[in-house]
C-alpha cells in the first residue's frame, strides 16, 4: 500500500489530522493500533470517564464516546482507517517505509509523508488496589480529573516531587479540603520558586520519606492510602478521598528512536512553533510531542497544525 500521508496513532490528534487531510481529499490512511502502546483505538481518553473540558460538550462527554466521534468525523470525509500497530519505520529514504505488527516479514507500506501521533502514558505505580480505584479517586490527571464532585472538599495526595507534582497539588488546592503530597526522599527536586510556592501553601502538607504501598476503599471508591516510611519502615494509613500520580509520562517514541531527534526524556522535538521534525516529511503531533499541556484540545489543535503543514510541504514537494 502507498499513501501520499499516513497518520500513526488514533487519539485525539491523529484523528484531527486525519480530518482536515481527508477534506483536503489528500486520502490519508490512519492506523488506530491493535493495543498498541496498551491503548485501545481512541487513546488515553478511551481510558477515563467524564470529559468536562473539551469544547463543544457543555453536559461533558464520556473518553470513550468522544473518541468514537472523533473516529466517525475521520472516516466521514474518507480517511482510510487500519485497526493495525505499526511496529517498524524507515525514514532514511524516501518513500518513508513502515512495517506492520507481525507482518514484518512479508511486506511493508509506504508514504510519502508521515504524522507521528503516537501519544504518550502516565506512569503508574501498580499498587495493590490501584484497578480497582484507577478512575474511582486514582487519576494521573489533576488539571483533567480534579474538577469532579468526588474530590470536592475531600482530603488529596498527590505522588511526586518534581515540578508536575508541585503544579498538580497547588491546583489541587482549589478543590480539596487538603493536599499531602507524598515525597520519597527528604527533599523536592521541584525548582526552588514551586517548591517555595507548595510548602508555603496552608493546605499543603508535604508528606517525607515516605513511599505510597497500597489503595484501599469501600469497593466503589478509594478512601485510604497505606504508606511506608523509607526510613523507618512503619506504614501508616492517610484518610484520602483522592490520589494523583504525578511520577513522569512515558512518550510513544519507541517506533522513532534513533531516526527522529528526541529530547532527554524521549519527546519528539519540533521546530518551535511547528510539528516539522528533524526529518523532512514527517511531522509530529500530540502528547508525542508536548510534555507541557498533554490535554485532548491541545492535542486536537496540534493534529491540525501537522495537517496543515504537512498539506503544504506536500503540495511544494509532489505537486499535482
Ligand atoms: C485517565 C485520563 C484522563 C484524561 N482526561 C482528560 C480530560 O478530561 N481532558 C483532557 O483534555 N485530557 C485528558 N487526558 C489527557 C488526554 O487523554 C491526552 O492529552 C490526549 O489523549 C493525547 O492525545 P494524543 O492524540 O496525543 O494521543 P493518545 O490519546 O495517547 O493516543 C495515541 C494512540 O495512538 C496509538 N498508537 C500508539 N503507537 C502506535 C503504533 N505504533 N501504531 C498504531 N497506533 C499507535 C495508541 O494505541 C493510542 O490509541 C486524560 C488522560 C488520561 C490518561
Amino acid at each position: 500500500m502507498h499513501a501520499k500521508v499516513i497518520i500513526i496513532g488514533s487519539g485525539p490528534a491523529g484523528h484531527t489530522a486525519a480530518l482536515y487531510l481527508s477534506r483536503a481529499t489528500l486520502k490519508p490512511v490512519l492506523f488506530e493500533g491493535f493495543l498498541a502502546n496498551g491503548f485501545a483505538p481512541g487513546g488515553q481518553l478511551t481510558t477515563t470517564t467524564d470529559v468536562e473540558n473539551y469544547p463543544g460538550f457543555p453536559e461533558g462527554i464520556m473518553g470513550p464516546v468522544m473518541m468514537e466521534k472523533f473516529r466517525e468525523q475521520s472516516s466521514r470525509f474518507g480517511t482510510e482507517i487500519i485497526t493495525e500497530t505499526i511496529s517498524k519505520v524507515d525514514l532514511s529514504s524516501k518513500p518513508f517505509k513502515l512495517w506492520r505488527d507481525g507482518a514484518e516479514e512479508q511486506t511493508f507500506d509506504t508514504a510519502d509523508s508521515l504524522i507521528i501521533a503516537t501519544g504518550a502514558a502516565a506512569k503508574r505505580l501498580h499498587l495493590p488496589g490501584e484497578d480497582i480505584y484507577w478512575q474511582k479517586g486514582i487519576s494521573a490527571c489533576a488539571v483533567c480529573d480534579g474538577a469532579v464532585p468526588i474530590f470536592r472538599n475531600k482530603p488529596l495526595a498527590v505522588i511526586g516531587g518534581g515540578d508536575s507534582a508541585a503544579e498538580e497539588a497547588l491546583f489541587l488546592t482549589k478543590y480539596g479540603s487538603h493536599v499531602y503530597v507524598i515525597v520519597r526522599r527528604d527533599k523536592l527536586r521541584a525548582s526552588k520558586v514551586m517548591a517555595n510556592r507548595l510548602l508555603s501553601n496552608p493546605k499543603v502538607t508535604v508528606i517525607w520519606n515516605t513511599i505510597p504501598i497500597e489503595c484501599k476503599g469501600d469497593g466503589k471508591l478509594l478512601n485510604l492510602l497505606i504508606t511506608k516510611d523509607t526510613k523507618t519502615g512503619e506504614e501508616k494509613e492517610l484518610s484520602i478521598n483522592g490520589l494523583f500520580y504525578a511520577i513522569g509520562h512515558v512518550p510513544a517514541t519507541e517506533l522513532v528512536k534513533n531516526q527522529l531527534e528526541l529530547d532527554t526524556d524521549g519527546y519528539i522535538m519540533t521546530k518551535p512553533d511547528t510539528t516539522y521534525t528533524s526529518v523532512e516529511g514527517v511531522f509530529a503531533a500530540g502528547d508525542v510531542k508536548d510534555k507541557k499541556y498533554r490535554q485532548a484540545i491541545t492535542s486536537a489543535g496540534s493534529g491540525c497544525m501537522a495537517a496543515l503543514e504537512c498539506e503544504r510541504w506536500l503540495s511544494e514537494h509532489f505537486p499535482e
